[in-house]
Formats: C-alpha cells, structure tokens, sequence
C-alpha cells in the first residue's frame, strides 16, 4: 500500500495535462515498468510530443489480459485547498488531481508489476495513453500497433473510476466542429451578402431537432438515462458587429449514441442534414458554405451480460456489475478492435474534473487486491 501511495504521490506530481507534452511521466511510467520485467514500447503520437506506452510481462505470443489507463488528466481549474500537483493526505483520502481518475489506478498497476509472479503462462500487458480526456485522442494510435505488439488479447480492463464495480456499458460519442462561411456587407444591403450566422441558426435548429427525434423514436436502451441518444450544440462563435453581415460562424456540438447505434450514422445525418439545408443557396448561386470536422470519436462499450469477462471481473474485485454508466470511456476502442472490454477501477466517478479531487486509501488498497487476484489468474 505504501508503495502505491508513493507512487500515485510521484504521478501526481507529474503536471500532465491534456494537451500537453507528456514524455516525462511516461519515462516515469517506462522506467518502473522495465525494471519490473516487462518489455515497454513507447509509441508517440503524430503530435510528436506526446507518447502512448506499451508494456508486456510474460509471453507475448500468447493471448492475455490488458490493463488499460490514461496518465493525461484535465486542467486543474479553480477551487483547490492545495496544490493540485502535491499529494496530500487528509484523513483517509490522498488528494490531488488525476488522483481519482485516474492515477490511482495507474499507482496500483505500477505498484503491482513488482510482485507479478515470474512463471505467467499467459502475459499482462500495462497500455497507458494520452489526451484521453480530450475525446480519446491518443489511445487509437496505440490500438492499431497491437498486432505488432503481441498476440491478440482476449480481455481488456480499463480503470476508469467505477469504486471497482465492473461497468459493461456506456455510450459512445462523436464531436465536431462545424464551419460556416458567407459573404460579409453592410447590414443595410443584406441582399448582397450571406449571413453565416443566419445559416448556422439551422443548422442549430438541424441538431436540436435530430436529438429530439431520438429522444421520441429511439433506438431505446433501458438501461441509460436518458435512455435515447442525445445531441447538443455546446459553443456557438460568429460575427464581429451588428451592422456587419456576419461570413465566419463556427459551431461545436456532440452525440452520445446508445450502444447498437453507431456515432457515426449521427454523424452523417448531420451532415446530410447540413447539404439539403445548403442546396437552395447553391442552386440560386450563394456564397454559403459549411464543413464538418471530427474532433473525438469513440464508440459505446456494450459487454453482453452473459460475458465471461464480467464474471471474471466481478470474482476479481468483488463487486456487482453495473448495467451502465453515463460517462465514456477508452473501452468502446478496444472492443471495436475485438477485444472484450469492461471499465472497473477505484474511486468514484463523482470526483473527477473537480477541485480537491481524492480517493480513499481503502480504494487503492481493494484495487491492489484485485490486480493480485489477476494476476494469479495468469499463472499456470
Ligand atoms: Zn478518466
């Protein structure tokens, strides 16, 4: 235990804010890793000043198990009675940023590998990834190289705070950016000019409306709440005067899709939506136009009831499994890459992205458990 809160004291020192460079942290994480046995594989991102990581103990040409986190965590903000990059302790709680979500389940790997058994018949792989609170950024570089890496494993489980309750799904979402462009003019002649921001009032009214078709005809799952999927606009920029045709607006906006949906097909009935809204202004020869961007996508995680890998979690850690849970997480990636996936990890969803984020010390010490529990599993 002390040795976890050692290292969940150093993770946490390690500033490692979304979108930003990570190579120190993940030289950290390398550095333990490789002493503990494994083979580690750094895999930077496109950005090239950020890196996922790769760790494999035991044969890797053999089917195993991953244990999967993010070591990025979101802006510190407001409201803090620390430093929210010093550990602290208060009562029995450790306090920090990313202690909940989600370094203390990073400390509990870390702490672990140390103690893996040397004669594991199938192997334990530590993926760890970054800008995962941007939208999942980072960890689909790392998904394609797996075959490179090992032989396909035949579980994942992503220690997303979930106070070790087995999670088998969530939804899965995709965000955009949506830029409209006109013909700026005076205010007084709009005939002769577009109005970007005109046009992107429907295309608010588009989304607003798709999310309510869902909401009243499905697809239904019983399980979410609420139970439909959903859409939304979240920012809304355009315009520099008020006698001043508007020619730039952008828009930002997301869909959380129920498992069975793809995001994707909200997506794209987006932008169907968006190309019959501009086909009037083409045909009479305007100058309006949009164009749609991706800027995270990941899709729902559904693990069947039925699943071994919901029995195995729930015998590891102890507790029930959850039918769903509203956040989203890394395991819809690796289970579209055909990976069983479950999310179960220590300390409570509720004090993620919060000032004086914590997690107990009785957390840490039943995810230490579990991970043991695991890796005897692997042994023979
Ligand atoms: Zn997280």
């Amino acid at each position: 235990m002390s040795r976890t809160a050692d290292i969940l004291e150093r993770l946490v020192a390690f500033p490692s804010v979304c979108r930003t460079p990570n190579g120190e942290i993940v030289a950290f994480c390398h550095d333990l890793l490789q002493a503990a046995g494994a083979a580690v594989t750094v895999l930077p991102g496109p950005e090239g000043d950020r890196a996922n990581l790769f760790a494999t103990f035991g044969p890797p040409g053999v089917p195993g198990f991953i244990l999967s986190a993010h070591l990025d965590v979101v802006p510190a903000g407001e409201g803090w009675s620390g430093d929210p990059f010093r550990l602290r302790r208060t009562g029995d709680r450790f306090v920090g940023r990313g202690a909940a979500d989600m370094k203390g389940f990073v400390a509990c790997v870390l702490a672990g590998v140390a103690d893996l058994p040397q004669d594991l018949a199938r192997p334990l792989h530590v993926a760890l990834s970054y800008d995962e609170e941007i939208g999942c950024v980072g960890v689909p570089h790392m998904i394609e190289r797996l075959p490179d890496l090992c032989a396909m494993p035949t579980a994942c489980l992503v220690g997303e705070p979930s106070d070790l309750h087995p999670v088998l799904r969530h939804k899965g979402k995709v965000a955009g950016r949506i830029t409209v462009r006109g013909r700026t003019g005076h205010s007084s002649r709009p005939d002769l000019a577009d109005n970007a921001v005109h046009l992107a009032a429907d295309v608010i009214a588009l989304i607003r409306d798709l999310g309510r078709d869902y909401g009243a005809n499905g697809p239904f799952h019983p399980l979410f709440e609420p139970p439909a999927s959903t859409l939304q606009v979240g920012i809304v920029s355009g315009g520099t005067g008020v006698n001043i045709v508007p020619d730039l607006c952008r828009l930002e906006w997301e869909a959380r899709a129920v498992p069975g949906l793809d995001p994707m097909v909200i997506l794209r009935a987006v932008e169907a939506g968006i190309a019959a809204l501009l086909r009037p202004y083409e045909a009479a020869g305007r100058s309006l136009r949009a164009a749609c961007e991706i800027t995270a996508a990941y899709p729902a995680l559904d693990l069947p009831d039925e699943a071994p890998l919901r029995y195995l979690a729930e015998g590891l850690s102890g507790q029930p499994a959850l039918g769903a849970v509203s956040y989203g997480t890394e395991a819809g990636l690796f289970q579209a890459a055909g990976i069983p996936s479950i999310v179960c990890g220590p300390g409570s969803i509720t004090q993620a992205h919060r000032p004086d984020e914590s997690i107990g010390l009785g957390d840490l010490a039943a995810c230490d458990a579990m991970l043991a529990r695991l890796a005897a599993t692997l042994v023979r």
